[in-house]
């Protein structure tokens, strides 16, 4: 929470941004899909300390989110000039234990906006990393255990629909219900919404914060399958600041490790996401 009642007010004009998630058509690979070597990771000693490694903001570095009308902020990217991103995943479909061993054991920053019939597999996965192994295989256990690894569990609805279609209620059915849901399967209330598809309208706005969010969470590029990453700007290269999409797809731990070796070659630290947005969406600014 941003220090209890915070004025938060205009939001960012977000740039509607490509659709991520499941609106992208499903694509079969083809052969069996192969996990790369989760289970021969070294077994480390004592390296549990909960909560996640990601750089927190120096001071003075962050700049400010502005917020008006009393609703969450709308974000797209963290102003900021230093070589940070931050790392988010979407859905929950693909429930990989690879992928909660890497977070675990490197203790990478990462926040997880969980929609419930991803998590709980009702309809149709995102297959378009390949063959499904793990489909809905932990359920919400699954997400305990990421909160467990140092995961914020946040808010991506109930169905996925397109909110920018539907009335308030309707809105703040989906919003609110998910964040009901998710506060009793791992015991702690979303604070941060992410809109299915990037569509949001005003009432999206207002639903969300009488919901108990603080900001509505959008991204700057998103991450394929193979690691590879689509930017939403021309000039195809990581900003600083930039807020990455990922989804829980086949071979995820195997993407993840790529895309993680890729960041840090490009000399991009990975942030703590909840601090950053608590120096930009400053108390009383
Ligand atoms: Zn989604």
């Amino acid at each position: 929470m941003y220090g209890g009642r915070a004025r938060r007010g205009a939001a960012i004009a977000a740039v509607l941004l490509m659709a991520g998630c499941a609106a992208e058509p499903a694509r079969q690979d083809g052969g069996a899909a192969r996990e790369s070597g989760a289970a021969r990771e070294p077994a480390t000693a004592d390296t549990r300390t909960p909560g996640p490694q990601g750089v927190a903001p120096r001071p003075g570095e962050v700049g400010r989110i502005r917020a008006s009308g009393g609703l969450p902020p709308v974000v797209s990217s963290i102003p900021t000039r230093r070589k940070v991103v931050f790392l988010t995943i979407d859905d929950g479909w693909e429930q990989d234990p690879g992928f909660v061993r890497q977070i675990r054991e490197e203790r990478i920053p990462m926040t997880a906006f969980a929609m419930r019939d991803a998590v709980e597999a009702e309809g149709t996965p995102d297959q378009s990393g390949g063959e499904a192994r793990f489909v809905g295989a932990g359920k919400w256990g699954y997400f305990r255990q990421l909160r467990d690894a140092g995961v914020p569990i946040e808010n991506h609805t109930l169905t996925h629909p397109d909110l920018s279609r539907m009335g308030y209620d309707a809105q703040r059915r989906e919003i609110c219900g998910a964040s009901a849901l998710i506060r009793k399967q791992t015991g702690a209330r979303p604070t941060l919404f992410r809109p299915p598809f990037g569509a949001y309208n005003s009432g999206t706005l207002r639903a969300a914060g009488s919901c108990g969010i603080d900001a509505v969470l959008l991204w700057t590029a998103t991450v394929q399958p193979g690691g590879k990453i689509a930017y939403q700007v021309p000039d195809k290269r990581l900003r600083p600041g930039d807020i990455l999409l990922m989804h829980f797809r086949p071979n995820l731990a195997r993407d993840f490790r790529i895309l993680v070796k890729k960041i840090k070659r490009r000399g991009y630290e990975l942030g703590d996401l909840r601090a950053y947005l608590d120096a930009a969406v400053r108390p009383g600014a």
